[in-house]
């Protein structure tokens, strides 16, 4: 029997950190590899496409219902085990990022910080390459991970070049593949850093506090940093975003690349204001942003196997 159940018609805006979005036709959360496989089957079988949702938070689901299985990894998929011998920590791809980030401070290992301020899970940090411009990126850490072919159900090992990571983006940003756990080597450790290493975290923290509306519903950075050029946030606040409203969304009056849900905003208003940005940003420094944040499923059109 398996440990899950699925649940019809499930609202989206539970799933993400904007709290927008239509509802999914099926939710289930999954607890081992064994039971993804199984409902990948049960998809494939009813002919529904399938999703693996993280902890939300780099996410725009369409306001319309989602045709199809929302996946979230819980159980065993969210195990963290660190090997002290060999300084490596590995993580299951549902874990969430914070946790693990916090984890590694505790033992006293310096260098991982920024882990312990992005409110994702490994699976969705390892696929997006996150970071802070800051404090570093996965990439930074990552060692290997395990990942799942679900159209022939093969399990392969990805090594750091095998990731192809960038700012932002790795060869599975745009796939269908499922990040099932990621091991990382972890920096300088020394028991006597612990404290160092939580001051540095909560410090972080406390500096995102003050810049950022983190407490609000929002998906974090919408735009990619233009490479070369200045933070999206420098073009988007000389362009006049900042306050700038539609419907109950607004951009952040602390930071142009954020953009909050201040009262029962649909995904439409978050994706006009959106839509704005790039056109004034366009209109005024003749730079296209690049979204950060998902849309989905309309993304999903150009995922590979
Ligand atoms: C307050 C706030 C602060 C943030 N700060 C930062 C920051 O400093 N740096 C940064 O980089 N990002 C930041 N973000 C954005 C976000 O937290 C990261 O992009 C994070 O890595 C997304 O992880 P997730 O688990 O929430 O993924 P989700 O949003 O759930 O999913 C994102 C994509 O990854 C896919 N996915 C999720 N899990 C898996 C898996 N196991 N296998 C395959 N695909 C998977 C999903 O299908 C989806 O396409 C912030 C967001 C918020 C709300």
């Amino acid at each position: 029997m398996p440990s899950y159940k699925i649940i019809p018609n499930y609202s989206l805006k539970e799933l993400t950190t904007i709290k927008t979005g239509g509802r999914t036709q099926y939710f289930a959360k999954v607890s081992n590899i064994a039971e993804i496989k199984e409902l990948i089957q049960f998809a494939r079988e009813s002919l529904l496409p399938f999703l693996i949702i993280g902890n939300g938070s780099n996410i725009l689901f369409s306001d319309e219902d989602f045709c199809g299985i929302v996946i979230s990894l819980n159980g065993k998929l969210k195990d963290i085990v660190f090997d002290d011998k060999n300084s490596t920590v590995t993580a299951g791809a549902g874990a969430p990022l914070m946790k693990l980030g916090f984890d590694i401070a505790r033992r006293g290992f310096l260098g991982c910080a920024y882990m312990a301020v992005i409110p994702g899970t490994v699976g969705g940090a390892v696929r997006i390459n996150a970071g802070t411009l800051e404090e570093g990126d996965i990439k930074d850490h990552f060692l290997s991970a395990l990942v799942l072919n679900p159209t022939t159900g093969v399990i392969c090992e990805y090594d750091k070049d095998s990731m192809r990571f960038a700012y932002r983006n790795s060869v599975l940003a745009r796939s269908r593949k499922i990040i099932l756990q990621a091991t990382f080597k972890l920096p300088q450790q020394d028991r006597l850093y612990s404290k160092e290493a939580q001051k540095i975290v909560s410090e972080l923290l406390a500096v995102r506090k003050a810049k950022q509306p983190v407490n609000q519903k929002n998906f974090g950075s919408t735009f990619k940093r233009p490479l070369p050029g200045k933070p999206p946030g420098w073009y988007l606040e000389q362009a006049g975003m900042k306050g700038m409203r539609v419907g109950g969304a607004m951009v952040a009056q602390e930071h142009a690349n954020w953009i909050v849900n201040v009262d029962n905003a649909t995904s439409s208003d978050v994706k006009k204001l959106i839509e704005i940005g790039q056109k004034r940003v366009f209109e005024k420094f003749g730079i296209w942003l690049e979204r950060e944040v998902i849309y989905l499923p309309e993304d999903m059109e150009d995922w590979h196997d």
